[in-house]
């Protein structure tokens, strides 16, 4: 029996501990908070419930698939449920498109009655090429283990496959090539900060985001998607896996190229076959590991931009407010401006930011039926001080940008005045602070770069026996990617001898 270390309960530990433990191992999770999840994270006061990090649950096959390969279906363990419709747009010129949880053909619909009938043949010849690119890089490069640039010599192999692809195409370019309407390209830039990213340095093959989310469904858990990792964390209990909370690992330890155990900040050392590592991959390799490998690792590490952060806002909110969706994003008037601000050497909190609030219509996430639960995000640039980052921990600084947002939301047609029953502030500061994220990147690093995929680090690392799981590894950070990371890993171990 193979004893394995996974290093951190984020979704990513989580999974990867279930499908070793069925396969046959023993495995030990350590967690430096006191509980599982990581960002995955839930707060409950006066019977306001908010998730902390994702509100949206796309392609719960991979976690299906996680549930039947360990046990028990996931659908007896958690309800999945499509709001509708699922969300509301708002654009600069007031315009509001309100779109349903899945169906491209009713979506582009949708887009159409609110944006004019072109907006329909637009984006359906999008999201039609974007279906091509799915095929074409689902299993090569996201559901494999992405070596290098060799892997993919198939893709290649076949011109036509490749221009389609267009590596060295960013998603604005693509965006302007199908869409005419301003609106609908500010709608596909969008689904780069889902990756941490700026729409005019992130790869075109992006646009599989949208199509996955309007293909395959935009899905609430009832109760909060933090369900999901109450559910994997039960399906770890009964598979018999260990943990360890309030327990920080503070070193890998090697012999030769090999791992040899893990040193805890009690000092304990303890000897493991294996270590999976579900920290930042930043953070393992410039301070969990000193190895002539692991400098190497992060060399090549930060040649990528970190992915942005975010500011978030919980609202408890009495009363309910007129024309509001589940999922709700209002656009600012110059998105570029935001992307300027974040990306920059000498970033700023985004001045007049995109505002996305999500106000779950779910009676277990709100302590009656006239109040709201607001979980308000913008993006943010990382916290630190230096180059690319700023002091979230400046006095008053979170106070006066939070009334900055509530302002800006007035501004947008949506007064909370006097409704607000009291707030909690995350800054990309607490981020850090608690998940051990570097400045709060959300999803270590960014798509930004038509090497990025390759930049990120590998899920088997060049030492051997150490393993790399979550958001910062590949293919890359938001559930379904970090779901994936998790099978690429287990089936990189395979199963006990
Ligand atoms: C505000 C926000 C909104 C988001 N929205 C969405 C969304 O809508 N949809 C979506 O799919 N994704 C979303 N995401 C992204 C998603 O939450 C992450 O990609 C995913 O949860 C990351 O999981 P992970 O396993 O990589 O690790 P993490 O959640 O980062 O967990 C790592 C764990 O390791 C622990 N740890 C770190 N170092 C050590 C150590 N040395 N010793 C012991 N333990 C350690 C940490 O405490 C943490 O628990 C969002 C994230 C945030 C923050």
């Amino acid at each position: 029996m193979t004893k394995i270390a996974v290093i951190g309960s984020g979704v990513g530990g989580l999974a990867v501990a279930a499908r070793l433990q069925a396969l046959g191992h023993a495995v030990t999770v350590f967690e430096k908070q006191a509980t599982f999840g990581g960002k995955l994270a839930r707060f409950e006061k006066e019977g306001y419930v908010f998730d902390l990090g994702p509100s949206l649950f796309t392609l719960p096959a991979v976690y299906r698939d996680l549930f039947d390969r360990t046990g028990k279906p996931l659908d007896d363990q958690i309800e999945i449920v499509a709001p509708s419709p699922a969300f509301r747009y708002q654009f600069p010129d007031g315009q509001v498109v309100k779109l349903p949880a899945s169906d491209p053909g009713r979506i582009a619909g949708a887009l159409g009655a609110a944006l004019g009938s072109a907006a329909t043949t637009q984006w359906l010849s999008l999201i039609k090429h974007a279906a091509q690119i799915w095929q074409l890089t689902r299993v090569p490069i996201l559901e494999s283990p992405l070596n290098g640039w060799r892997d993919l010599i198939p893709l290649a192999k076949n011109p036509l496959n490749l221009f389609k692809v267009r590596p060295w195409q960013s998603l604005r370019r693509v965006a302007n090539q199908h869409l005419k309407d301003p609106r609908l390209i500010m709608l596909l830039d969008r689904y780069a900060t889902y990756t941490g990213s700026d729409p005019r340095k992130a790869p075109a093959a992006l646009i599989t985001v949208p199509y996955l989310e309007q293909n395959f469904g935009a899905w609430h858990i009832s109760g909060g998607i933090h369900q999901l990792g109450v559910a994997i964390y039960g399906r770890c209990n009964e598979l018999g896996v260990e943990f360890r909370f309030n327990t920080q690992v503070q070193k890998i330890q090697t012999q030769g190229n090999s791992v040899k155990s893990i040193i805890l900040d009690t000092g304990e050392e303890i000897e493991f076959d294996l270590v999976v590592s579900n920290t930042d991959a930043q953070l393992l390799y410039s301070k969990l590991i000193d190895h002539p490998l692991a400098k190497k690792a992060l060399q090549r590490l930060t040649k990528s931009t970190p992915s942005l952060s975010g500011f978030v806002l919980l609202l408890a909110v009495e009363g309910e407010t007129p024309d509001i969706e589940h999922h709700n994003v209002w656009f600012p008037a110059d998105y570029d401006a935001e992307f300027d601000q974040i990306f920059s050497k000498h970033p700023q909190p985004v001045t007049d930011p995109t505002i996305y609030a999500c106000v779950p219509d779910d009676a277990s996430m709100r302590p009656n039926a006239n109040s709201e639960s607001w979980f308000v995000l913008v993006n943010a640039p990382r916290h630190g001080v230096g180059p690319g980052l700023v002091d979230w921990n400046q006095p008053g600084m979170k106070e006066n940008y939070a009334k900055n947002i509530l302002s800006r939301l007035t501004d947008r047609g949506v007064n909370l005045e006097g409704r607000i029953k009291w707030q909690q502030i995350r800054t990309p500061a607490d981020l850090e602070s608690e998940f051990n994220a570097p400045g709060g990147s959300i999803y270590g690093s960014s798509s930004n770069g038509a090497r990025a995929a390759f930049l990120r680090p590998m899920n088997k690392s060049s030492i051997n026996g150490l393993y790399l799981v979550g958001g910062s590894s590949h293919p890359g950070g938001g559930l379904p990617l970090v779901g994936l990371s998790a099978r690429i890993v287990a089936n990189l171990i395979g199963k006990a001898k």
